[in-house]
């Protein structure tokens, strides 16, 4: 058939996983396309994810941050939120982002074809040209012939079925777009994306319900954190149902009508302005025609790949959130560059220890490796360093104590396995643990290293200091 473009590397789909396997495989040499259906790089991710909620988040943070002030003799008075400013803040930071990606895709020669892409071979695309926002084909089509593909084209909100369509019910996109302030709002689904979009509309004024099919919110996290940011929270939310679920949402002049089961729930229908489904992501996996290229895709829709990347057709490698969980940004980008190694005739393995999940509510909640929990519930002998904020004199100066820092140690050797913070910027401190961990570090290689005083991050080096006491 026709051929419009030839290349050594196509990539579909261009969020955190897709740019960065197409970057690097440009940088190493290969004429790389690619395929994506909206016009700015960077996927669900810089558009509709991390970034935006992050901008929002930051701008919560500081009203509720200011209202804390009145204490120590500092008065802001009520904040006033012009919402439209406010998008616009939150779309500035988009475009800034986005255009830059697009200004490092040029620079590598990294050619765009805008559309929707469908495998036809193992070797070949058909792109269905899109315009506008994203949505429209134009009824163009183009052939690209590639010699290597990478399959990273990222997942999408669930919408599950008895769940009516209304412009008050959104998913996370719709929620961050900040149409207006409702006063009253139920998230479906207490996970992080539910709870960062809480915080902000909360924050600008709505009363928060949640309802959460299992017996905890933010999953995932040891119970002693997420309580820290409940307690913390408390004042959000009237009601938060857990091992609850929705049993009709009706849509009406007057609201959305919605009934409960459970045991916190009430009897009554409740009434909400806003309703935020956020009950998890799937994968894209079966949006692709991954099928015409032999690509085995699981009836979820997720990809599974080796090491290396690959799928089960030797030049067709696949990353990010439809190669499974966890669905982070930064996961993708490390999948991604090693997809990109191995596609350009290096040898690469995706060999992380561990991946760290971050809660960018306030306080922060971040985690990452072995949990207190999870060794619990394994019976894997550790030894727990704990240091609580309140004896810090850094979280007493900003008047943020409610925090503590955790370290996980295997009990015989002493190795880090895990560690978890919740407080104010615990999401940029739990780094240093990540690394701690991928370098084999034990209590006193982390409890000797000197941490600037007074930080944070000292937590982390004292909270070693509490677990080598028994250790060595
Ligand atoms: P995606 O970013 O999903 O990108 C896939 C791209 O492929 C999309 O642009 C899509 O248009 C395109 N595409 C799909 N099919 C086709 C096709 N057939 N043809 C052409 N193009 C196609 N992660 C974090 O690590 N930190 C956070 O703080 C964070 N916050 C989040 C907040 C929200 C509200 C949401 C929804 C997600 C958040 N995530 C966060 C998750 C993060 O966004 C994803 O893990 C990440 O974007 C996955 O990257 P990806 O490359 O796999 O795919």
């Amino acid at each position: 058939g026709n051929v419009d473009i030839e290349c050594d590397m196509l990539v579909i789909g261009a969020g955190p996983g897709g740019y960065s396997a197409a970057f690097r495989a440009a940088d190493l040499g290969m004429k790389t396309v690619i395929v994506e259906r909206y016009a700015t790089l960077g996927g669900v991710c810089l558009n509709v994810g991390c970034i935006p909620s992050k901008a929002l988040l930051h701008n919560a943070a500081v009203i509720d941050e200011v209202a804390h002030m009145a204490k120590n003799g500092i008065k802001f008075g009520t904040p006033e939120v012009d919402i439209d400013a406010l998008r616009g803040y939150k779309e500035q930071v988009i475009n800034k982002l986005t255009g830059g990606l697009a200004g490092m895709a040029k620079m590598r020669k990294v050619e765009q074809v805008r559309g929707v892409g469908a495998f036809l071979d193992a070797n070949h695309m058909e792109v269905q040209i899109t315009s506008g926002t994203g949505k429209d084909l134009n009824g163009e089509k183009k052939v690209v012939k590639f010699k290597q593909a990478v399959i990273a084209a990222g997942s999408q909100a669930v919408k599950l079925p008895f769940i009516p369509n209304d412009p008050r019910i959104v998913d996370s996109t719709g929620a961050l777009e900040l149409k207006s302030v409702p006063k009253r709002m139920l998230i479906i689904g207490g996970g992080i994306i539910g709870l960062e979009m809480g915080t902000v509309y909360s924050t600008l004024g709505a009363r928060l319900d949640v309802v959460e099919l299992s017996d905890g919110l933010m999953q995932g996290a040891d119970r002693d954190l997420v309580k820290v940011w409940q307690d913390w929270n408390a004042h959000r939310f009237d009601n938060i149902m857990l091992s609850s679920k929705t049993t009709s949402i009706v849509p009406k002049e007057d609201g959305i009508w919605v009934t409960f089961e459970g045991p916190k729930a009430p009897t009554e229908a409740q009434c909400y302005d806003l309703v935020l489904y956020s009950t998890g992501r799937s994968p894209n996996g079966k949006k692709v025609g991954a099928e015409n290229a032999g690509v085995i895709v699981d009836e979820r829709g997720f990809i599974a790949v080796d090491k290396q990347m690959r799928t089960n057709v030797p030049n067709i490698f696949a990353i990010g959130d439809l190669v499974g969980q966890p669905m982070l940004a930064h996961k993708a980008v490390h999948e991604a560059h090693v997809a990109a190694e191995n596609a350009a005739g290096h040898k690469a393995y995706f060999d992380a220890r561990v991946i760290p999940g971050v809660a960018y509510t306030d306080p922060e909640v971040a985690w990452v490796g072995l949990t207190e929990d999870q060794a619990k519930k394994d019976g894997i002998k550790i030894t727990k360093g704990v240091f609580p904020w309140a004896a810090s004199g850094r979280a007493i100066a900003n008047g943020r104590t409610e925090g503590f820092t955790k370290l996980i140690f295997d009990a015989e050797n002493g190795q880090i396995l895990g560690g978890a913070i919740v407080g104010p910027h615990a999401g940029d401190m739990i780094g240093e643990i990540c690394l701690g961990i991928e370098m084999g570090a034990d209590a006193v290689d982390i409890g000797k290293t000197i941490h600037p005083h007074p930080t944070m991050g000292e937590s982390i080096g004292m909270a070693a200091e509490v677990a080598k006491g028994v250790c060595t």
